[in-house]
C-alpha cells in the first residue's frame, strides 16, 4: 500500500480525542508545523509546541479555540524535538498556562549550549564549516545564519521522557518512542489501544526529513536514523500524525522509500568522491540533491546533509578521511 496522504484542514480532529492545528512558520517553506492537542481529562496535552513568533502563538490559541480548547486547559506540552518549529512556543506555553514541558533528555541536555550560549555555538559552527571545506569567505555568514533561527523563549523541560516511558495523560496510553537522528533525542509517540504513532519529523508522507551533521549530533547521524526507521517498524501501520505535511497511512513503504533514498544517495556521495570531490563543500557543490539555493540556512543544511552521509560512509568503510582544516576524503579501499 502506497503511504496514503489524508488532508485536513487548518484546525480539525485528526482522530478521536486529537486535535490537530497547523501552526505557521513565517518565511519558511515548511509553512506550518502540526501541533496535536490530546484529550487528558478535563484538559489536553499538545505534541509539540510550534515556532517561537507572536503570530505562530496567536495562530495556536485561535485553531485551538476552534477546537473547543482554551489555553488554560492546556497540563503539559510533549516537545518530540529542540528544533525552533516545534520546541520554539514550548517557553511561552509554559509561562502563560504553567504547563510541564517533555522532552528526551538527549535533546534536553543540548538545549543550554545551543539556545543560550550563542556564541560558544558559532564558535563550533564555524570550525566545522572549515573542517568541511567552505570556503573562507563564506564560513562567517554561514555560521552567523543559524542564530537567526533562535528567538523563542527558551525553558528547560520538567518531565523527562526516555525510550519506553508513559506520557503523563489521563485515559490515554501514549508510551515515548526514541528515535535518533533527526536529533539525537527524536521522540515518537505511541498509543498502542487507537494504532496512532505521533511520528514529530521523524516520518513525513512526502518530504524527506533532514539528516545532517551538526555539531551537537551524535558521531554518525545517518546510521541512527536508519536503525530507528527499522525500529518503527515493530509499530505496525498505525495512522502516522507527523510534525509537518499531513497524517497518513502507509508506515512500513514510508520506512522502505527512507531507507531506499538514504542507500542511493551514500552510493552517489562515494561516486562523487571516486570522481575527484575531495571535501563535504566540494561534494555539496557537485550533487543535484545538494545544490545550496534558497537562505543561509538551508545552504548549511544541504552541507550538514552532504557531511552525514561521508560520515556514515567511513563507518561502513567506503570512505575515509585524512587532515582537520579541511578534512579530506578519499575512497577506502
Ligand atoms: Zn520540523
Amino acid at each position: 500500500m502506497p503511504a496514503k496522504w489524508l488532508e485536513l484542514p487548518y484546525a480539525a480532529e485528526a482522530s478521536p480525542g486529537v486535535w490537530v492545528v497547523a501552526v505557521p512558520i513565517p518565511d519558511n517553506p515548511l509553512r506550518y508545523v502540526l501541533v496535536y492537542a490530546v484529550a487528558s481529562g478535563d484538559g489536553v496535552v499538545l505534541v509539540d509546541a510550534g515556532w517561537g513568533a507572536a503570530v505562530s502563538f496567536e495562530a495556536l490559541r485561535e485553531g485551538l479555540t476552534a477546537g473547543g480548547i482554551g489555553l488554560d486547559a492546556v497540563r503539559g506540552v510533549v516537545v518530540t524535538h529542540l528544533h525552533p518549529d516545534h520546541y520554539g512556543l514550548a517557553g511561552r506555553l509554559h509561562e502563560e498556562t504553567g504547563c510541564w514541558v517533555a522532552m528526551h533528555p538527549a535533546d534536553a541536555g543540548l538545549i543550554d549550549a545551543r539556545y543560550r550560549r550563542r556564541e560558544e555555538m558559532r564558535r563550533l559552527n564555524r570550525a566545522w564549516l572549515v573542517a568541511a571545506g567552505a570556503p573562507a569567505a563564506e564560513v562567517e555568514d554561514t555560521a552567523e545564519s543559524m542564530a537567526v533561527l533562535a528567538t523563542m523563549s527558551v525553558v528547560d523541560p520538567d518531565v523527562l521522557l526516555e525510550h519506553g516511558d508513559n506520557v503523563p495523560l489521563t485515559g490515554r496510553t501514549l508510551r515515548a518512542v526514541h528515535t535518533p537522528g533527526h536529533t539525537p533525542g527524536h521522540l515518537c509517540l505511541y498509543d498502542p489501544d487507537a494504532g496512532i504513532l505521533f511520528s514529530g519529523d521523524h516520518l513525513l508522507p512526502r518530504i524527506t526529513p533532514n539528516i545532517g551533521y551538526h555539531t551537537q549530533s551524535d558521531p554518525d547521524p545517518l546510521a541512527d536514523y536508519l536503525a530507528s526507521l527499522r525500529a518503527t517498524l515493530d509499530y505496525g501501520e498505525p495512522l502516522v500524525l507527523p510534525g509537518h505535511e499531513n497524517r497518513f497511512r502507509g508506515l512500513a513503504d514510508r520506512v522502505a522509500a527512507l531507507t531506499a533514498h538514504h542507500e542511493e544517495r551514500l552510493d552517489h556521495v562515494e561516486a562523487l568522491v571516486r570522481a575527484g570531490a575531495r571535501t563535504a563543500w566540494e561534494v555539496c557543490h557537485s550533487v543535484e540533491w545538494a545544490v545550496p539555493r534558497g537562505p543561509r540556512y538551508v545552504q548549511r543544511s544541504a552541507l550538514a546533509e552532504a557531511y552525514a552521509h561521508l560520515i556514515h560512509l567511513e563507518t561502513r568503510n567506503r570512505l575515509r578521511r585524512s587532515g582537520t582544516a579541511p578534512q579530506i576524503w578519499t575512497v577506502a579501499t
